[in-house]
């Protein structure tokens, strides 16, 4: 079924988006939501996030966060190549390659800065190693890496101990050695003096610096590992996402306008995880035992919420609902939410029932199923990756879907409808939401996180009960109050 497209000639760098929070939702041409963003110029939409972050900084101080910027210049060593000969491995920065390393950093703490919406700032410390590497990590088959403890062997006394929140490691690799990994992380393991790290070569010295370097990206994803291990392990923020999940969640590592996962780093840094996860970013805690509840899960369900009121804190204010809470506040008994994975590229919730719903229900498998306005949240990459200067950012033919709804056959109350939506665009799909009774932003009864078991890939979605205004609708747009004052 076409849908025609919502076209708003006022914003023209973004012509087919619905504004809303000073930026706009992405349609795509099956009426659902694509992303949130302010421009599909990679520039344009950092720098009004960087403009957003600096003013809300302004508002309440970021959390400090210590990173600990070694550079090693030179690297001497001998590696086992794959046919088993052994060979002479020697690598070596010029001033200028060091001066590039800093100013990559630099672009990796604009890059924090920008996507936590200025909830968290490095602050950077630098360590130029006066002696040559003497080994790599050997990976096997005549690959190597290059580990902290490797690279600051003989000299962690020079590391204050259990100060710095993370440690990384710039090396340039020499030519002659196999690369095993791009960069790598590791948790609080107690090596390197007390703090988490990680490690990557420079692989790109011609690219332009600034935010959207490829190394100032590196820097980012591997950092995300580390906030993993703290956030999941020290926290107990369990449903902040893995930062591989980008496939999943339908990014192309091209797409939004954006090169090399920008897309999804900013989503998962600025939208997926609640600021409020940097406001209190902790890296000296404890690690929790592993039977202790993850946060939300103490919180009996049963409430509404005001999403104003808890949009920075979401993971720890609203409860976590089990399929046996979503039962109870639907009155649809067997009511199951089940996370299923098609593919590295496809992932779905579908909400199940053996009852008559009142509402549309998809029983197709994951692979056939129509991008429209169901009981399922689909999202799949295109099969084919976007163009850069596409003018819709790619998302225009994406199977990305953001909603997922129930309503039981014959439902009474105030509120009949189960409504589920994706976290990232959780704020402005519910400023827009077109409800009859309470708003939808007052509407929010809990969040849900769900794992796949066989692959451990994880969804997590804002839940709110209310009366939809258009529960005709075969969109998702089809929901929104457009034209009208939101
Ligand atoms: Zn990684």
């Amino acid at each position: 079924m076409l849908v025609p497209l919502i076209l708003f000639s006022s914003t023209a760098l973004n012509p087919i988006g619905i504004p809303v929070d000073g930026g706009f939702l992405q349609t795509t041409e099956a009426g659902s939501l694509a992303r949130f963003q302010y421009s599909y110029d990679p520039q344009a939409d950092f720098q009004e996030l960087f403009a957003r972050a600096q003013s809300q900084a302004g508002k309440r101080p970021p959390r400090i966060i210590k990173v600990l910027q070694v550079i090693v210049p030179d690297i001497e060593a001998e590696v086992v190549q794959a046919d088993g000969k052994k060979e002479k491995a020697q690598s070596s920065m010029s001033r200028g390659e060091q001066e590039l390393c800093r100013r990559y950093f630099q672009g990796y703490q604009s890059l924090v800065f920008a996507n936590t919406n200025g909830a968290a700032r490095i602050q950077p410390f630098e360590m130029v190693l006066k002696k040559p590497v003497k080994n790599l990590d050997p990976m096997g088959n005549g690959a190597y890496w290059l580990s902290a403890p490797t690279a600051l062997a003989g000299v962690e006394k020079a590391i204050r101990e259990n100060f710095f929140d993370s440690i990384c490691v710039y090396y340039k690799k020499p030519d002659n050695v196999k690369a095993g990994l791009l960069g790598g992380a590791i948790g609080r393991d107690y090596g390197v003096r007390g703090s988490a790290f990680w490690t990557q070569w420079v692989h790109d010295w011609k690219a332009p610096v600034g935010p959207l370097n490829p190394n100032a990206i590196v820097s980012l994803h591997e950092w995300l590992h580390n906030v993993s291990y703290y956030t999941h392990q020290v926290m107990g923020f369990t449903a902040v996402p893995d930062c591989h999940a980008a496939e999943e969640h339908g990014y192309w590592s091209r797409d939004g306008g954006y090169p090399q996962w920008q897309a999804w780093n900013r989503d998962l840094v600025g939208k997926l995880i609640p600021s409020e996860v940097w406001y209190r970013f902790d890296t000296r805690s404890p690690e929790r035992a592993p039977s202790s509840p993850a946060k939300g899960e103490e919180i009996a369900p049963g409430k509404f919420y005001s999403w104003q009121q808890v949009s920075g804190e979401w993971m720890s204010k609203l409860p976590k609902l089990t399929d046996k809470g979503l039962a109870q506040m639907t009155g649809i008994t067997d009511l199951e939410l089940k996370l299923e994975q098609f593919s590295d590229q496809a992932v779905c919730l579908r909400l199940t029932t053996s009852s008559v719903v009142a509402s549309t229900y998809s029983t197709q498998g994951l692979e056939s199923l129509p991008v429209r306005l169901d009981n399922v949240l689909a999202m799949k990459r295109l099969s084919k990756e976007p163009e850069l200067d596409d003018p819709r950012g790619g998302y225009g033919s994406a199977p990305i879907e953001s909603i997922a709804w129930i309503r039981p056959k014959g439902a009474a109350g105030e509120a009949p409808d189960l409504v589920l939506v994706r976290t990232d665009i959780a704020g402005p799909v519910m400023r827009l939401l077109d409800t009859v009774g309470r708003p939808a932003d007052r509407s929010v009864i809990g969040y849900i996180h769900r794992t796949e078991p066989k692959t451990n890939e994880q969804v997590t979605l804002i839940a709110l009960k209310v009366r939809l205004a258009n529960p005709n609708s075969p969109t998702e747009v089809g929901l929104l109050k457009l034209g009208k004052k939101s």
